[in-house]
């Protein structure tokens, strides 16, 4: 079937992968990511439908549904696991969209959702395109208490005059530069150089894309205080992301008896 119906037949579903503080590989957040699983069995990633949903004027609707369905997930992990936050992206085009935040907040609301456990990522581009709009819409979510990260930082325009002038709360390394560490001494002195730019202005910083323990010890030796990638887990379906969440919390539980038992 066509991208086009994908939303009315259920093809449209959202993954999440897990960011974790590195120091202890504890969950503190998800990032939604969408698919367009289709009913032949085929999942198709964002890159390769995003631009045809923006070009045939469905990505508010998608976008919408990504919100809505992260919003009422989110909630739930919040309540039973004290999960901190689901990050969702949003495109140059859907920024474009005069109504954002009222959807945003409609989500939120209807979820019973509170926007500290709600997070934003966008690119670099979306606040060169935007400007005084954007501008305006960020600092109405900031004071909302929501989060808003910087995506893929370091492959736009780099210009370090948004990122003093725009609200933004965090900063997440490109996986780009991550997968280059710690044998490209070039990469090494970016990533180095962006996890110390971040905690100056007082952002968080993510590193995207953590494949090896190699570049896990290297993020944590520079600093860097979260992370996201294949070594800890794909994006997975909600059902399994629950489960990644569950056994942590079984974990711990465990080791707190083991150690109760322990003193008597
Ligand atoms: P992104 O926001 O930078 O997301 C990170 C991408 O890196 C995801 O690709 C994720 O699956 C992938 N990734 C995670 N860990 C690793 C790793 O260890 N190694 C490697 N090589 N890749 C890793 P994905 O899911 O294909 O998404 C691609 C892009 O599509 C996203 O990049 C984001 O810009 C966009 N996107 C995803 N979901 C949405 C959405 O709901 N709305 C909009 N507007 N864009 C979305
Ligand atoms: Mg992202
Ligand atoms: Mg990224």
């Amino acid at each position: 079937a066509s991208l086009r119906r994908s939303l009315e037949n259920d093809e449209i579903v959202v993954y999440y992968q897990p960011i974790l503080e590195i120091a202890g590989e504890r969950i503190v957040g998800f990032e939604a990511l969408v698919r367009w699983a289709r009913q032949d069995g085929t999942v198709v990633r964002p890159d390769e439908f995003i631009p045809l949903a923006e070009e045939i004027g469905l990505i508010n609707d998608i976008g919408k549904f990504v919100l809505n369905t992260s919003a009422a997930q989110t909630a739930d992990w919040v309540d039973r696991f004290g999960l901190s936050f689901t990050a969702v992206n949003f495109s140059s085009r859907q920024f474009r969209n005069n109504n954002i935040a009222g959807e945003i907040f409609d989500a939120l609301k209807n979820a019973h959702l509170q926007p500290c456990n709600f997070e934003m990522e966008i690119t670099e581009s979306v606040l060169m395109d935007n400007s005084i709009d954007s501008m305006n819409l960020l600092e109405l979510l900031i004071k909302q208490g929501m989060g808003i990260a910087i995506d893929d930082f370091g492959t736009g325009y780099s210009s370090l005059s948004y990122i003093t002038s725009f609200p933004i709360s965090k900063i997440k390394i490109d996986k780009s530069f991550v997968a280059k560490i710690p044998d490209d001494k070039n990469a090494l002195a970016v990533v180095n150089a962006i996890i110390g730019l971040a905690k100056s202005l007082n952002f968080k910083v993510v590193a995207e894309g953590i494949e090896t323990t190699e570049q896990l010890e290297c993020l944590l030796k520079l600093g860097c205080q979260y992370g996201q990638g294949f070594l800890f887990s794909e994006p997975v379906l909600a059902i399994e992301a629950t489960r990644l969440l569950e056994s942590r919390t079984t974990r711990s539980a465990t080791s707190d008896t083991s150690r109760q038992q322990g003193v008597e």
